[in-house]
């Protein structure tokens, strides 16, 4: 029902040397009208790139659940509004790993997103042992059931606001992507999930994949059943290597 969405995160890299590529990624993603590209900067790029884009989305890769207070070193959703984000990623395996952050206060994050009119994309994954041990696919779907935002919310989902991002985290950096039936598999998992959740209309959250996407697995990956676009990492942070993948979506 969806364009797809591929979507760069640049995790904690890039000074304003680095507009220029974004600004690149920008006009050549206006001759891709059928994908919808998105790139997630670092928080003090938001406003420099937000600005100029005209093809693509700009978003945040975290935000807190409060709009403003005593947070030191926080940024709020309502701040990353006014930037000019349009979403944010939540959850991210290395937030969840190098900030404690939990399922429940991903959802929070989520709720609040949403009620600032933000997009979010919720990303959830397993590790190796989790995945060794036979628990993925567990392990996924309590990520899901606990992370999403509450089933009130399932009207912003219609609109396109709400994604899922499935990276296993074993896949994440490693150049070891997840193998095309698995990542079916697992994205036929969190459909399933979503449903119970929130119904038919959770049929409208789109599932990306995320975990090592380069413009060589790019295809075969955006062709899978159930998978609706990609969230990448390092082969985001230039535009040769991003609009690669956007071309081959
Ligand atoms: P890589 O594409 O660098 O593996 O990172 C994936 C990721 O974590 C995107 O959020």
């Amino acid at each position: 029902p969806h364009r797809p969405y591929i979507v760069g995160n640049w995790k904690m890299n890039g000074t304003r040397a680095m507009l220029p590529e974004a600004r690149a990624i920008d006009r050549a993603a206006g001759r891709y009208p059928a994908v919808q590209v998105a790139l997630a900067p670092p928080f003090t790029l938001i406003q420099a790139m937000a600005g100029e884009a005209q093809a693509i989305g700009i978003g945040g890769q975290d935000c807190h659940v409060a709009l403003k207070g005593a947070h030191t070193g926080d940024i709020s959703p309502a701040m990353l509004d006014d930037s000019g984000a349009s979403f944010a990623i939540l959850g991210h395996s290395e937030r969840r790993a190098d900030h404690g952050e939990t399922s429940e206060l991903v959802k929070a994050k989520a709720e609040a997103a949403l009620g600032c009119g933000l997009g979010v994309i919720v990303c959830v994954g397993e590790t190796l042992a989790q995945r060794d041990a036979g628990e993925a696919e567990a392990v996924v779907k309590a990520q899901v059931r606990a992370s999403m935002p509450a089933a009130e919310l399932a009207g912003e989902i219609a609109p396109g606001r709400i994604s899922v991002a499935y990276e296993p985290v074993w896949a994440i950096g490693t150049g070891r992507v997840a193998a095309v039936a698995d990542v079916v598999a697992m994205h036929r998992a969190i459909r399933a999930t979503l449903t119970e959740l929130y119904g038919e209309v959770g049929r409208g959250v789109r599932i990306l994949y995320g975990g090592s996407v380069n413009a060589d697995n790019a295809r075969d990956l955006l062709a899978a059943e159930g998978v609706g676009g990609a969230l990448v990492g390092g082969a985001s942070l230039t535009a040769e290597s991003f609009l690669a993948i956007v071309s081959a979506a």
